[in-house]
C-alpha cells in the first residue's frame, strides 16, 4: 500500500466495519480496530485529511440472542456493550471515527436498499417471506473472494439460500436482505413493505458506507474474516443498488492467535483488555502489541510478547523524557504533528517503512536502531527539540502512550507481598532464597532494585 491517494486528492474516506455489540471486543477485534487506526494516523500524519466511518452492529443473530438471555431490550443490551468498547478504544488510544452510526439508527435507509435492488430485478421475497438477492444476476459476484464463476452452480445458490449472517465459501448462496419477522427474534422487528422482519447483516454497510461516503469511496476495512462473505454481499448490494464503485480499495487484517492456536472461548485462551489489566498489563503494552505486528502476517499473541512490549516501552519511555529534558520546549502532540506535518529527519526510515504498506515491525526497528546512537542530554536544546518532534511523529503514527519511567507505579498486592519475602530473606542473608524470589518477580514481570534502606520495585 503505497501511501492510498484520496480520489479528490484531499480527503480520504474510508469505511470500517464496526464491532458486533454483544459481549466485550476481544484482542483479536482489537488488533483489526488498532491497525486500522494506525492507518488513518499516518494518512493524516502525512499530510492527508480523513473522513473515517465505523458502524456499530447492534442488531443481528449474536446480539439478539444474547439480549434475549439477559432478558434485557435489545436497545439497552447493546448501548451498554457500545459504551465498554468506547472505553476500551480510547483505553487503546484510537482515534473516534468522524462518523459511527448504527444498524437500527438506520433502518430506513436499508429498505431503501431492498427496495431499488427489487426494482432492478436483483432482489426477491422468497415463499419463507424473507427477501433474498439474487446472486446469479451479479455478473462480477465473487471477484473479491476469488470465488471460481465457472464452478459455482448459480442453479443451486437460489436453491440453498442462506438466511443465516454467516458462512463459509463452501455455501455460496442467495443470502437474505430482510429477515422475515420469526419468533425468536422477540419484539426486534420492523415494518416493512415485505412484511415485518429485520435486515440481513450484510445490508448495514451498504446502506451506511452509502450515506456517508458516497457511490464510490477510497477504502473499505475489516478483519481477514470479512472478506466472504460479508464483503462480497456487501460490494453485490451497494453496486447494484447504488452504482459506483463502492469501496476502490480493499484493506484487510489478519488474524491474530493466541499461543499458535485460533481464539475460541472452549480453548480459554480469548482475552479480553479487562483481563490483561488485572494481570496488571497496560492498554498501551497491548497497543504495542497489536500495532508492532505486520498486518498482513499473523500476530501470535503470548503473555511472554506483553511482557517485552512493557519493557520496550519503558526504553522509548526513558529515551522520550530525556529528549523532553534536553528540548525544554511544548510537548508536540497528535494534533500539533498533524498541523505541522514535520519531515521525520532521524526517524526518516521508520517513516519510509510505515509509508511502505504499513510495515510497523520494521519501522520499530530502525525507531531502536537509530535512537541507540543518540544522547539527548548532549544536544542543543533546539537539535532536541527538532528530535523530539521526529521521534513522537513515530511515536504518535504508531499511537503509542510513552510510559513516564519515573512516575510512582502502582504495584499489586500479590508482587509486593513477593518483594518483601524477598527483602526479609535478603536481610536474613538468606541469598539462595531471595534469588529464587528475584527469579519469580521476574517472570512475573518485575524486576527489584535493592537501596541501602529498601528496595524499588520496576516493570520489566
Ligand atoms: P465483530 O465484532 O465480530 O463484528 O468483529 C469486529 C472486527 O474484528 C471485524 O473487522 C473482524 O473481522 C475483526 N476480527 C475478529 N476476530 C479477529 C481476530 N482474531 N483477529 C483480528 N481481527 C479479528
Ligand atoms: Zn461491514
Amino acid at each position: 500500500m503505497k501511501p492510498v491517494q484520496a480520489e479528490d486528492g484531499k480527503q480520504l474516506r474510508f469505511y470500517c466495519c464496526g464491532p458486533t455489540v454483544y459481549a466485550a471486543a476481544h484482542i483479536g477485534n482489537f488488533r483489526t480496530f488498532v491497525v486500522q487506526d494506525v492507518f488513518r494516523r499516518v494518512v493524516e500524519l502525512g499530510g492527508l485529511r480523513t473522513k473515517h466511518v465505523r458502524n456499530i452492529t447492534d442488531v443481528d443473530d449474536k446480539t439478539i440472542r444474547n439480549s434475549q438471555a439477559q432478558g434485557m431490550p435489545l436497545q439497552e443490551y447493546t448501548a451498554k456493550w457500545t459504551d465498554k468498547f468506547h472505553a476500551d478504544c480510547a483505553a487503546l488510544n484510537c482515534l473516534a471515527p468522524h462518523v459511527e452510526p448504527s444498524a437500527v439508527g438506520h433502518i430506513a435507509e436499508q429498505l431503501d436498499i431492498v427496495q431499488k435492488l427489487i426494482d432492478k430485478g436483483h432482489a426477491y421475497q422468497s415463499e419463507d417471506g424473507s427477501v433474498y438477492f439474487r446472486i446469479s444476476s451479479y455478473a462480477d459476484y465473487g471477484r473479491l473472494a476469488h470465488l471460481d464463476r465457472q464452478t459455482l452452480d448459480l442453479g443451486k445458490t437460489a436453491e440453498t439460500r442462506a438466511d443465516v449472517d454467516e458462512y463459509d465459501k463452501d455455501s455460496v448462496a442467495d443470502f437474505v436482505l430482510w429477515k422475515a419477522r420469526r419468533p425468536e427474534d422477540g419484539p426486534n422487528y420492523w415494518d416493512s413493505p415485505w412484511g415485518q422482519g429485520r435486515p440481513g447483516w450484510h445490508l448495514e454497510c451498504s446502506a451506511m458506507s452509502h450515506k456517508y461516503l458516497g457511490d464510490t469511496f477510497d477504502l473499505h476495512s475489516g478483519g481477514v474474516d470479512l472478506v466472504f462473505p460479508h464483503h462480497e454481499n456487501e460490494i453485490a448490494q451497494s453496486r447494484c443498488a447504488c452504482g459506483g464503485e463502492s469501496a476502490r480499495h480493499w484493506f484487510h487484517v489478519t488474524h491474530l492467535l493466541v499461543d499458535g492456536a485460533k481464539m475460541s472461548k472452549s480453548l480459554g485462551n480469548m482475552y479480553t483488555l479487562d483481563q490483561l489489566q488485572e494481570m496488571s498489563y497496560t492498554p498501551a503494552a497491548l497497543r504495542y502489541v497489536l500495532a508492532s505486528a505486520y498486518y498482513r502476517r499473523p500476530l501470535n499473541f503470548t503473555l511472554a510478547g506483553m511482557k517485552d512490549a512493557t519493557s520496550a516501552l519503558n526504553k522509548l519511555g526513558r529515551f522520550d523524557k530525556e529528549l523532553a529534558k534536553a528540548a525544554a520546549a511544548k510537548e508536540p502532540t497528535y494534533r500539533d504533528l498533524v498541523k505541522a506535518h514535520p519531515e521525520p529527519g532521524a526517524f526518516a526510515a521508520a517513516w519510509a517503512s510505515l509509508e511502505d504498506d504499513l510495515n510497523t515491525p520494521e519501522a520499530l526497528g530502525h525507531v531502536f536502531s537509530a535512537i541507540k546512537g543518540i544522547k539527548p542530554a548532549e544536544l542543543p536544546a533546539q537539535e532536541a527539540a527538532a528530535l523530539w518532534q521526529q521521534f513522537r511523529l513515530i511515536m504518535e503514527a504508531l499511537g503509542l502512550q510513552l510510559p513516564d519511567p519515573d512516575a510512582d507505579i502502582e504495584v499489586p498486592e500479590d508482587i509486593k507481598a513477593i518483594a518483601d519475602e524477598r527483602w526479609a530473606a535478603r536481610l536474613a542473608k538468606d541469598w539462595a532464597k531471595a534469588d529464587e524470589l528475584r527469579g519469580r518477580l521476574a517472570e512475573l514481570g518485575w524486576g527489584m532494585k535493592d537501596g541501602k534502606d529498601g528496595y524499588k520495585l520496576a516493570k520489566i
